[in-house]
């Protein structure tokens, strides 16, 4: 018997004002590999990649059609035979990094993130804009109780790859950060910064950042124009903006690092010798790793992140991505499934 379930499936990418992606039955994936799981959708978090994908800007797309979303907050609902490390029930979270071979060379030396054969949940395989999505056992993650299923989900990529941008400024306890764009990542970044005493400077133009991440004790907030007390240490961008990266050059210090938090990036204009000079450093954050997930997902549950997020249905993806395109609101969106 097939069993079928509602999904919001892209079939060609377009414009999010052109509602790309579709109401649709299809069936539900069977039966399972030994090593898979079926997850039950509770909730989906609506990411900047996910808007990506749908308007066509990371071409050619893996798979078509695909569902979208790697943000997912889920319960255990079958398994495949030989998996033993969960239970029926059990309530997880699948996050971007869907699999890897484990055999290449970036998987031995622990960046798997790099696996030129990594498969990402919701691009390559179908994801949780979904009633179910069936995924490999090792790459999916308890999640801490004090999280509830709406909460829960932007800690899934916002807050693991913002832990990894974290990680990759180099940023160090008492140093000042840089934060360019205050969405759903920055909003949990700060979180963590502020926890280990850093000093945090907020670059955004929305007015509405700007007041939420003054809520979230940021220690100065204004424009990438503006000029802030002092130089930063340290900078993540998270703005899909190549001519931003000089802006932000401007700002930081000699040995800064600025980690660059965008799988999409347009052109970055030249760079004169000079902004780079004394040791000045670029890197993009490509992906996460499991270790990524699993280390963030502690400190989450340690330091209690606070989450800020806007409820839809699924129904209304369309509308979510939408409103992410146009900073439409603060924080995150989260689909509501069951
Ligand atoms: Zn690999
Ligand atoms: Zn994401």
């Amino acid at each position: 018997m097939v069993l079928i379930m509602k999904a919001m499936v892209l079939r060609k990418p377009d414009s999010i004002e052109n509602s790309p992606l579709e109401l649709e039955d299809i069936p539900i994936k069977r039966p399972l590999s030994e090593d898979e799981v079926l997850l039950k959708l509770k909730t989906c978090g609506v990411c900047h990649t996910d808007l990506h994908i749908v308007e066509g800007e990371l071409d050619p797309l893996p798979k078509l059609p695909i569902v979208p979303g790697h943000e997912i907050v889920a319960v255990v609902d079958e398994l495949g035979e030989n998996v033993k490390n969960f239970k029926k029930g059990d309530r997880v979270g699948v996050a971007w990094l869907y699999s890897t071979d484990q055999t290449c060379k970036y998987c031995v030396r622990g960046q798997e993130n790099l696996c030129p054969h990594a498969k990402f949940t919701g691009f390559s395989e179908n994801g949780g804009f979904a009633e179910f999505v069936t995924a490999p056992s090792d790459y999916i993650y308890l999640l801490p109780e004090s999280f509830d299923d709406i909460k829960a989900a932007p800690l899934m990529c916002a807050g693991v790859i913002g832990y990894r941008s974290l990680r990759l400024s180099e940023v160090k306890p008492g140093e000042t950060l840089g934060l360019f764009g205050f969405g759903a990542s920055a909003h949990i970044v700060i979180q963590i910064a502020n926890h280990w005493d850093c000093e945090v400077f907020v670059f955004t133009r929305s007015k509405e950042h700007q007041e939420h991440a003054k809520e979230l004790d940021a220690a100065w907030v204004g424009t990438s124009k503006d000029i802030p007390p002092k130089k930063i240490d340290r900078a993540i961008s998270f703005a899909p903006s190549g001519p931003l990266v000089l802006d932000i050059l401007q700002q930081l210090d000699r040995g800064g690092t600025l980690a660059i938090n965008a799988i999409y990036l347009s052109d970055i204009p030249p760079i004169s010798w000079d902004l780079l000079w004394h040791e000045r450093k670029i890197v993009s954050v490509a992906n996460v790793t499991r270790q990524d997930a699993i280390e963030f997902l502690k400190i989450a549950q340690e330091i209690e992140i606070k989450t800020e997020t806007v409820p839809y249905s699924l129904e209304n993806a369309n509308q979510a991505l939408s409103d992410l395109k146009y900073s439409r609101f603060n924080g995150a969106a989260v689909l509501k499934i069951s």
